[in-house]
């Protein structure tokens, strides 16, 4: 029976239960952290408080898994993840990969087949290391791979990181999940650029396809076998929450229940709106925290005709065969 990796450990595939599969628990530049926040707006031991209540409170909706794709990029720190799960009833599951939308870090500027230091692909070392053997030495294994497709498309860095992430898909069988630009219809390049590279199309969430209400273009995502992340409730700037609803009921009722699942894309903290985050966020995101699919967004899918089939679907069926190859 096949096992995803947690941050407390293995636990079966049928076990992950209902699953927000993008979440994050920090998202953090953790130079700017480090530089600029620590002892002013940055207290450990209170955002990890902060955080075991946050998850506490969504694991108390019955949700009990999140899948956390925070990589390099966005401040991954797993010594700290590993201090919160132990306090959590709650299944994290974490990645490996990079999170950048042009660039290649200068870090890998210089190794790799035929550059400088003329070594095998060193992310493929990376991202392999992470998923067989754990990461750094926390003993924590990432169970998914993460890159970005954004706006400015398939830029050389971005290239290359997409293809590392690929081969190690297929080296090591994790699935992928790809931060897209709806907007930009991103989600086409990343597709046609893993169906060149041999990767398993089942295995890859379009992370903020949800993003987009255009049937076409989320159909056409989906009948390549990939499924759409529908992973970025609440955060209503980007696309209101009854039009992510209609779209999502639109979808399901076209028979493609089976191709979507769920998130807020949220998170505990992030340090990219300013020490007074929290009133910030309430001003401008009122809706964009864990629980607003719990309390809000179920609901409003059943009154859209969204079945409690293909509500399970989406919650649990979808997150077991992304992780285990079963079929739901
Ligand atoms: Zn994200």
């Amino acid at each position: 029976m096949a096992t995803v990796e947690t941050v407390r450990g293995p636990v079966q595939a049928d076990d992950l239960g209902p699953t927000l599969m993008h979440e994050h628990v920090f998202a953090l530049s953790t130079e700017h952290v480090q530089n600029h926040g620590d002892g002013l707006w940055w207290d450990e031991e209170v955002r990890v408080a902060d955080a075991v209540s946050k998850l506490r409170a969504l694991r108390d909706k019955g949700i009990k898994t999140i899948v956390d794709p925070t990589v390099w990029g966005l401040g991954r720190y797993i010594p700290r993840i590993q201090r919160i799960a132990q306090q959590v009833d709650l299944n994290i599951v974490v990645a490996a990969g990079l999170y950048v939308y042009e660039e290649l870090p200068q870090q890998y500027a210089y190794r790799g087949p035929g550059l400088l230091f003329d070594v095998p692909e060193p992310m493929i070392t990376d991202f392999t290391r992470d998923i067989a053997e754990g990461i750094g030495t926390s003993g924590v294994k990432a169970a998914l791979l993460k890159c970005c497709v954004d706006a400015a498309g398939l830029t050389a860095g971005i290239d290359r990181i997409a293809r590392a992430v690929a081969r190690t898909h297929r080296g090591t069988g994790a699935p992928i999940t790809v931060h897209t630009s709806s907007p930009a219809q991103s989600g086409r390049l990343a597709v046609d650029l893993f169906r060149s590279e041999g990767v398993d199309l089942a295995k890859v969430v379009i992370a903020h396809a949800g993003d987009s209400n255009d049937l076409d273009y989320l159909m056409e995502l989906a009948d390549t076998g990939a499924t759409l992340g529908m992973d970025r409730f609440g955060l209503d700037l980007f696309n209101p929450t009854p039009d992510r609803i209609r779209t999502i009921a639109a979808l399901a009722a076209r028979g493609y229940a089976d191709r979507i699942v769920l998130a807020h894309d949220a998170n505990c903290f992030i340090d990219y709106f300013g020490a007074d985050q929290d009133a910030a966020r309430a001003a401008i995101m009122p809706n964009w925290h864990y629980t607003h699919i719990s309390d809000d967004v179920l609901p409003a899918l059943r009154e859209s005709g969204v079945t409690e089939a293909q509500i399970e679907q989406m919650l649990v069926d979808n997150p077991r065969r992304y992780f285990s190859g079963k079929a739901s």
